[in-house]
């Protein structure tokens, strides 16, 4: 037996303590430890009741420990959970099925995370690019303030340099262009760039929504070049923005596109879909990962997206997403010091700090998580809301309710 388990390590109490004790101080988290969730609902050690306005990062999309999901891996987990690649399995094959039919992709590569997704995507591009052109053919070209993950590669082509300080030498050939510049775009996309890698709206840089034509430029320089055009949907993904993914609300439809996020519901899983003649390029043994696609992952996503690609779904997304958007429209109206113009798409919302108050944004969701409302910020200036897509018109009132509230216990302290 384990000499530390038998200590009773499995039951001993823990403190957001134990957190800088034990843990490397890779996070800042919050002051609370969260114990149980449903739905949008979250209470910490101390019974403390939160409104969830966060769900993970745009992760649980369907709510906290959502009954259907929680059945669906609950069967499984007493079925099979783990094979390896060197098998298949059912969960995994209907999965693969659901999202093809539902996109515009031929086929799937799974693995567990957004990072790994994008990891899977650039990979192929080169792989793609070297072997229809030629090595020459290798540039990748990115867009300021992007995120894509934080492997080397990934974190290299995001264009945030503060999270690439300290890791050097990068991986080489990548170039980064300013979001939504058309001018720049036209004069990086040349004949030796291998791909194109944009988020159609970005999340972690600010809730920047991409200008249509802006990717529709992309979409033409990648045809006139032979460049591979990714879509990084990780966060923009699975339902987000009142579709099942942000490409068909723009009507430019990638070559390559990554979804992770949402797709489990809290449960680690990836996917890089794709087309036939591009996928063929990731030959057998090309690339690959131990637990990707496991009967577990696959189980729930299949149900995440035969729940969230339903119309009468995606249609309450817009409806709640108008909701929210007018409240924002009307707090910003009321408190115009305090914050500046809302922006976003469908329930991934950003509203940035007034120009006085740059720098605060975290500040401000502090205020509000003592009131008992969970916020996220994107970068220092951006409040972003990105509630489960399952938010009640009752749980957007409170939500606004708090945040009013938050505004003026905020300014009262400033
Ligand atoms: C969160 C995110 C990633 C990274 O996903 P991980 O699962 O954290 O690796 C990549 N791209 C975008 C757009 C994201 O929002």
């Amino acid at each position: 037996m384990n000499a530390k388990l038998d200590s009773g390590v499995t039951t001993r109490p823990v403190t957001r303590q134990t957190f800088d004790e034990v843990l490397v101080p890779t996070y800042a988290p919050a002051n609370f430890v969260p114990v149980r969730a449903s739905g949008l609902d979250v209470w910490d050690q101390e019974g403390k009741h939160y409104l969830d306005f966060t769900s993970g990062i745009a992760v649980c999309s369907l709510g906290h420990a959502n009954p259907q999901l929680t059945d669906a891996l609950t069967a499984q987990l007493k079925t099979v959970w783990h094979l390896s690649n060197a098998y298949t399995n059912e969960p995994v094959l209907r999965l693969g099925l659901a999202l093809t039919e539902a996109t515009f992709a031929d086929r799937a590569f799974f693995c567990n995370s957004g990072a790994e997704a994008n990891e899977a995507a650039l990979k192929l591009a080169r792989k793609y690019a070297h072997g229809k052109f030629g090595p020459h053919k290798s540039r990748i070209v990115s867009c300021l303030s992007s995120f894509h993950g934080r492997t080397l590669f990934t974190v290299s082509v995001g264009g945030q340099a503060k999270y690439t300080e300290g890791f050097e030498p990068l991986p080489p050939e990548i170039n980064h262009i300013k979001y939504n510049d058309i001018e720049s775009a036209r004069a990086a996309i040349t004949d030796d760039v291998a791909c194109v890698i944009v988020e159609p709206i970005q999340g972690e840089g600010g809730v920047i929504p991409g200008d249509i034509e802006f990717l529709k430029t992309l979409r033409e320089l990648c045809d006139k070049t032979g460049a591979l055009l990714i879509f990084d949907e990780v966060q923009s993904g699975v339902g987000r923005t009142g579709a099942l993914y942000d490409y068909m609300n723009v009507g430019v439809t990638p070559d390559i596109l990554t979804s992770a996020k949402a797709l489990g519901n809290g449960f680690p899983i990836g996917a890089m879909l794709t087309t036939n003649e591009i996928a063929q390029y990731f030959n057998v043994g090309a690339h690959g990962t131990t637990y990707g696609g496991n009967p577990l992952a696959s189980t729930v996503a299949l149900n995440v997206i035969e729940t969230i690609n339903q119309p009468a779904f995606l249609a309450r997304v817009k409806e709640a997403s108008a909701r929210i958007f007018a409240n924002l429209e009307k707090l910003a109206a009321d408190y115009p010091q305090l914050f500046g113009k809302v922006r976003g798409k469908g329930l991934l919302i950003g509203l940035p700090m007034a120009e006085g108050y740059k720098g605060k944004a975290k500040d401000y969701t502090k205020t509000a998580e003592k009131l008992g409302l969970m916020l996220l910020v994107a970068g220092p200036d951006v409040i972003r809301l990105a509630p489960a897509l399952i938010v009640s018109d009752a749980q957007i009132a409170d939500a606004d309710r708090i945040m009013r509230q938050a505004a003026d216990e905020f300014l009262a302290a400033a």
